[in-house]
């Protein structure tokens, strides 16, 4: 499963975000938000609270199914009435949610939530970011572990020298990557791969924005 991971803005920087809307539409989404308890209904409910404590109106709410889907227009026509009351949407939604709906509505959107990585579930309720899509894949000569992503520092001619007991020297509650590396390696006997110098790396990578059209066939 793959899940945006959220994290709510501190209060104060959503207070200074409000500053001057006074009437306010919140939005949840009942996907990875509310996964990760920061934009599902018990999530929306406190805001609601929190907002009319310090005086602003709340003319709706709605926690949508999947907030980054095309959809979300249909299902947010029904709280048209709602939404044309308020000065703002407060969007309790990764940053994919609020683009979705800043492109469908002609309304001042303010995001109540940081998104810090694309996860994937790796164990049990555990999320971890396994690529940072970074356009140049090694996963090929690294045994299927991305170094760019999992080493702290990012190097894909590792180890840096500061493994400490296969733990990295950063964090040391996290795997060193390059261990885990050359562990994967010598299982698959190609540890031949660990002497296999990288490349300097293009930064620029894939110019952004990226884009994709679907070849026609
Ligand atoms: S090297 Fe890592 S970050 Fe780059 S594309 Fe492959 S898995 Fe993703
Ligand atoms: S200890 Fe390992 S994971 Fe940590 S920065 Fe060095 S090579 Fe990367």
């Amino acid at each position: 499963m793959i899940r945006s991971i959220t994290q709510q803005k501190p209060e104060e920087e959503i207070d200074q975000l409000l500053d001057g809307l006074g009437r306010v539409f919140i939005v949840g989404c009942g996907t990875c938000a509310t996964l990760t308890h920061t934009g599902g209904g018990p999530e929306v409910e406190a805001m609601k609270e929190k907002l009319s404590t310090k005086g602003r109106l709340i003319t709706g709410d709605v926690v949508l199914p999947v907030a980054c889907d095309n959809l979300t227009t249909e299902a947010l026509n029904e709280y048209g009435e709602q939404i044309e009351l308020a000065d703002a949407l407060l969007i309790m939604t990764c940053a994919f949610g609020v683009q979705t709906i800043a492109s469908q509505l002609k309304k001042l959107v303010v995001p109540a939530l940081n998104t810090v990585f694309i996860g994937k579930e790796t164990g049990l309720g555990q999320f971890n970011e396994i690529c940072t899509q970074c356009g140049t894949c090694v996963l090929g000569e690294t045994g299927g572990i991305c170094p760019v992503t999992s080493c702290h520092k990012g190097l894909v001619n590792g180890p840096c020298g500061g493994t400490n007991n296969g733990m990295c020297e950063i964090d040391d509650g996290k795997d060193c990557a390059w261990t885990l590396i050359y562990n994967r390696l010598k299982e698959l006997n190609r540890l031949d791969a660990m002497r296999k110098l990288q490349k300097p790396r293009n930064h620029q990578g894939e110019p952004r924005p990226g884009k994709f059209t679907i070849p026609s066939d």
